[in-house]
Formats: structure tokens, sequence, C-alpha cells
């Protein structure tokens, strides 16, 4: 339901929880966010309230990261549980990857898994991307390849955000029907279901177009198609009033 990204010097985990609170409008079930941080993937996900996933964080504080992704789920495949809540992660918990919308054809995907001895830990048809991402970068890819990989093998509407703890310092994003939008910062840059995650800290964005990815660091912000081939993407500058 809501997606929030983040690379910069910022806290990840700051960055990110405050652009979940602006997705909050939305409606959604349950809340979760990955960040990686010396090379290691850290995730907390809990269901209700974006203060539920706050009063965890105070338990068990994240590393000091300052790369980060977050979601507001609202359930379509398995119920709203801490189990079900996003980020989901491969089995090497390499991969952690959040998805707004549906893929389709899950039930093919998660067989084919299944049968390659993966263990699932959620009834959703989003554990199955992170399982296929991870796969792809466990194979030598970089994280941007593995997405596209991974896109082209699913149907139906996503946008899905990845992080790969062996490449710490970028976010890969792609979309499908289901909308994403990049906030461009200085000497960082951010993702967001829509311009109200990023828009008290930049109101330069791009708006991706069907089956793109988008990679951003720190400095560099990279728009491809599903196939790796450059696509040239028109910034705007968000002027409404979010307050209205
Ligand atoms: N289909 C996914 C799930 O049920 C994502 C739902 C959403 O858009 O939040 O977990």
């Amino acid at each position: 339901c809501g997606i929030v990204g983040y690379v910069g010097p910022r806290r990840a985990q700051d960055t990110v929880i405050e652009g979940l609170r602006r997705l909050e409008y939305r409606g959604y079930d349950s809340a979760g966010i990955a960040v990686v941080h010396e090379g290691r993937l850290s995730i907390a996900k809990k269901a209700g309230k974006l203060a539920n996933l706050e009063k965890v964080l105070i338990e068990e504080q994240l590393p000091p990261a300052t790369v980060g992704i977050g979601h507001t789920r609202w359930a379509t495949h398995g119920p709203p549980t801490d189990a079900n809540a996003h980020p989901h992660a491969g089995g090497a918990r390499r991969v952690a990857l959040v998805h707004n919308g549906i893929i389709e054809n899950f039930a093919e995907l998660r067989g084919r898994i299944e049968a390659d001895d993966h263990v699932l830990l959620s009834e959703t048809d989003t554990e199955i991307a992170a399982h296929l991402v991870e796969l792809q970068v466990e194979s030598g890819v970089d994280l941007p390849t593995a997405m596209q990989r991974v896109c082209q093998q699913l149907d139906g509407a996503f946008t899905l955000v990845a992080v790969d703890a062996e490449d710490p310092g970028r976010v890969v994003a792609a979309r499908r029907n289901s909308p994403l939008v990049v906030g461009l910062g200085d000497g960082e840059n951010f993702l967001g279901s829509d311009v109200a995650a990023f828009i008290e800290h930049t109101r330069e964005a791009l708006e991706l177009g069907q089956d793109q990815i988008v990679t951003i660091t720190a400095d560099e912000v990279t728009v491809t198609d599903f196939y790796g081939r450059p696509v040239e993407v028109e910034r705007f500058h968000v002027d409404w009033d979010l307050s209205a």
C-alpha cells in the first residue's frame, strides 16, 4: 500500500518511518522496515498501526544504517500478521523486498521455488519475489539486473523495492500497473508510492513509467526498462501543498 525507500546521509530508520507516517492516510494493516548496515540486513515488521512497529523499534534498535526501505501493507494474500507483513527476505536473508499490488502468477512461481527446497515463511505473493531476486544476486548478477530478470517473469500489478546486504549504498525499485515516484535530493534520494513519502525533504521528483526500473544511490538515479535499456524520465516539481 505505502512504500518508502531512502539512500543518503540521514538515519534511514527515522526517514523511512517518517515517510510511512506521511502515507498513513492511504490506510494499511501492518508496517515494516529493512535497513542495510555493514553488509547486514535488519528487518522489523509488525501487524497493526505504525505505533506497534515503533514500539518494536524502541525495544530492539536497528543499526544506524543510512539505506532503508519501508512498507505499510494492505493485505491481499494472507491475513494481516507479523509474518505476512513486509519486508520479505530471501532464504539467505541477503535481499529484502517490499511490494504493492498483486503478483498474479505467484502460485506457479511459488511451486517452482518450493520444489527447489526454499522454505517460505509467509502466505504472501510477495515473498516469492524476494526469493527470486536473491537467487539472481547469489548467481552473481547485480541488484538492478536481478530485478530486471525477475520482473520479466512476473504478471500482475506491482511496485517492488529491494535492497541487497552485499551491495549497500543502493536501492532498486520496479513498477508495472502500480505507482512509483523518485524524490531527488542533494546527496540523498528517495522512493515513494507517492510524493507524500518525501515531500518534506524535496519537491524535485521523477515519475516512473510503465515497466521501468530505477536504481538510486545517494548521488545518482538511473532508470531503465525491464531489459536494462536506459530510459529518459522527465523531472517535475511538486508544487501542491500537503496540508490540504
Ligand atoms: N499482495 C501483497 C500482500 O498481500 C501486497 C499488498 C499491498 O499492496 O500492500 O502482501
